[in-house]
């Protein structure tokens, strides 16, 4: 009887959009999204985590086409990179919070409220440490004047020098929405940012019928206590997806040692190589080759004081 059953089974890939800790929505190839559970003790070696799966895994999943059956994850793919947060203060554990992420972006604005450069540097280090591409969405271009143009013009160059992209948008006019359009297009992007930044009005608009889907039928349908601590992975309509963290929190609370924080900085790093002594952490030593970087202007002060600001253990909030 069971062997027989088994021969209705479609095996199929697909992205986890959604989690609840015990179910799993599941956008298949075809675009179609189903429900799957998962089988006793299926997990990725390594991890010591809580959550076996997360969204953004890719997953093989065995698709039951009787009514009322039930849909498997068979198993999960290679991550090429994933986020973490520990489940609870001191504990070992941690849940995993989102994985194979293309970019992680931080949407900033220069004004209203403005954003500083260290906080901005402190979560594109965060991403170095997780070996995510990043880059800076700008938002409210349509309250920006010349001045705020020509700062950003200025500091837009520094991160792009570094291999950041970056975007001007405004969420209300649409201005430059087709340029991160193209850039999030068929991608798993991570956006995070401050409160107060624009950053649901820019996912509204990149989604309009945002509003309609989360309360859709198909992941209306999921039970589950814990929905609101997992991320959720919004689809894209041209394609791709936005993972949507609440909060900073996931990109605040890397600690980094004090011989580390430059690996994080590629363009210190990149430098760090000419200094005279090997574990040279470009403060008061002689012969840095960091530092006359900076003297010279081909590493930004800017990044330099966010490095300094993380090195003497200083958060960076605002
Ligand atoms: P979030 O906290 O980052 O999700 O920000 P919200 O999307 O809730 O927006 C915060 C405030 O900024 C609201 O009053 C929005 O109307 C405003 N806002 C969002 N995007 C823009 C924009 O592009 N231009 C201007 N002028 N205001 C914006
Ligand atoms: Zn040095």
């Amino acid at each position: 009887m069971k062997k027989e059953k088994t021969t209705y089974f479609r095996h199929m890939q697909g992205v986890v959009v959604k989690s609840t800790g015990n179910q799993y929505l599941v956008r298949l190839d075809d675009q179609s999204e189903i429900i799957c559970r998962t089988k006793g003790n299926l997990r990725l070696k390594d991890y010591e985590a809580t959550n076996p799966i997360t969204v953004g895994d890719r997953v093989e999943v065995e698709i039951n086409d009787f009514e009322g059956e039930l849909h498997w994850i068979s198993s999960i793919l290679p991550r090429k990179n994933y986020i973490i947060r520990k489940s609870v203060k001191l504990s070992k554990q941690v849940q995993i919070i989102a994985a194979n992420i293309d970019r992680a972006f931080v949407v900033a604005t220069p004004v209203l409220p403005k954003t500083s450069l260290g906080f901005i540097d402190r979560f594109l280090a965060t991403a170095e440490a997780y070996r995510i591409p990043a880059g800076i969405i700008w938002n409210k271009s349509d309250v920006f004047n010349a001045n705020v143009f020509d700062f950003l013009s200025d500091v837009n160059k520094i991160y792009e020098a570094v291999n950041y992209e970056t975007h001007i948008v405004s969420a209300i006019t649409g201005d430059g929405l087709d340029k991160l359009a193209a850039a999030l297009k068929g991608k798993i992007n991570l956006f995070s940012g401050h409160s107060g930044v624009g950053k649901s009005s820019l996912i509204n608009k990149l989604i309009p019928d945002l509003q309609i889907k989360t309360g859709g039928l198909s992941s209306g349908h999921m039970k589950g206590t814990h929905t609101t601590t997992f991320a959720e992975m919004h689809t894209l309509p041209f394609g791709g997806f936005i993972i949507d963290t609440p909060g900073i929190r996931e990109f605040g609370t890397i600690e980094f040692a004090k011989t580390e924080v430059s690996h994080y900085f590629p363009e210190i790093f990149n430098f760090s190589k000419n200094c005279k002594f090997s574990n040279c952490i470009h403060t008061n030593e002689v012969s840095c080759a960091v530092k006359d970087a900076v003297g010279d202007g081909a590493i930004a002060m800017s990044r330099y004081e966010s490095y300094l600001s993380i090195l003497g253990g200083q958060d960076i909030f605002r």
